[in-house]
């Protein structure tokens, strides 16, 4: 049986370097003879308050971000289009408890005690597990902040089959190669992250060639001198070092550069020369909205089919 791989991404914010060298490219990647679905997790974002015009624009920009960024070989879809998901979600809640959700860190950090926190904050865990094992992928990769919720996934899926019969694939949990992960340049302890208030640090994956300059120009360093200032070192030089491996992750050497000023001028090039062919046919594909909306119905429809065997095995498993 081909390899199944399943990733969704919110369209919270907007995509940065980090997303495209820690999360797109390796999507791409696993293209080559695996059954790939890769899609936009719009229900995930209105776990907090939202704006419903950010919302459909931010779901847009991705639905292109994903097609520009090479993925279409794999069936794009956008969450909310397969309603399957909502509808196993709750089957999930009927066997979750409020234990479990309420050590759910999401929920105890941002939402625990607070009056206002939309119920959604504290159910999401069933709606991921839901996203999963419609899929049956019989893998998870999954970073450290992700752990919580595949072992959540694993404990739901096998306390559904003890309960009422095989009917989830659990999948195994793997811990996935050490891919890029990206720091913020004006904060290099943190993340790039594409939801940061701050962006002086963050670059976009639309942002203008001049934009990256700028960010990369002001990026924060520290003040060696001296021939071997240039060196990596996350300990003491987190800055040069996330310069250094974003250079490298984007084609680039560092070969011969002594000075930090020639240290970002390669890293502005390097990021450019990556950035530009998406960023063209990012272009492309906003002038060719009917292909695009093309691509993501036969995603969806797609995904409805392989989804609605697992949605009725466990709905007559209940009962329903
Ligand atoms: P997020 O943007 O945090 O919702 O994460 C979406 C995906 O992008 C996940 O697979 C993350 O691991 C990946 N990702 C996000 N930020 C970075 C970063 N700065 N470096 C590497 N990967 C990242």
């Amino acid at each position: 049986m081909t390899t199944r791989h399943l990733s969704l991404l919110k369209p919270t914010g907007r995509l940065t370097l980090g997303n495209l060298l820690g999360a797109l490219r390796p999507m791409a990647a696993a293209q080559d003879g695996a059954d790939c679905y890769y899609g936009v997790a719009d229900l995930h974002a209105m776990t907090v308050t939202h704006d419903p015009a950010v919302l459909r624009e931010r779901t847009d920009e991705l639905r292109l971000l994903l097609l520009a960024a090479g993925l279409d070989r794999s069936t794009l879809f956008v969450q909310s289009r397969v309603p399957a998901h909502t509808q196993l979600s709750y089957l999930l809640e009927c066997v979750a408890t409020t234990g479990e959700l309420s050590r759910m860190i999401q929920f105890k950090e941002k939402g625990r005690g607070v009056g206002s926190t939309r119920v959604s904050l504290y159910t999401y865990p069933a709606l991921m597990a839901a996203d999963i094992l419609l899929y049956r992928p019989a893998r998870v990769p999954v970073g450290d902040d992700q752990r919580q919720h595949v072992e959540l996934t694993r404990d739901l899926a096998q306390r559904f089959n003890r309960t009422y019969g095989e009917v989830f694939t659990v999948p195994e949990l793997v811990v996935p190669a050490a891919g890029a992960r990206v720091m913020d340049l004006q904060d290099p302890r943190s993340k790039m992250g594409k939801s940061s208030t701050d962006t002086a640090g963050v670059i976009h994956l639309l942002d203008s060639p001049d934009v990256v300059r700028r960010k990369v120009a002001r990026a924060v360093t520290d003040s060696d001198t001296g021939p071997d200032a240039v060196r990596p070192d996350r300990e003491r030089k987190p800055g040069v070092s996330n310069l250094l491996e974003v250079l490298v992750a984007c084609g680039g050497s560092p070969a011969g550069l002594t000075t930090y000023g020639a240290l970002k001028r390669a890293v502005t090039d390097a990021v450019v020369a990556v950035l530009e062919p998406l960023q063209q046919r990012y272009a492309d594909l906003a002038t060719d909205r009917a292909h695009v909306a093309d691509v993501y119905a036969a995603g969806a429809a797609r995904a409805r089919e392989v989804t609605a065997p697992v949605l009725a095995a466990a709905e007559a498993a209940v009962g329903l």
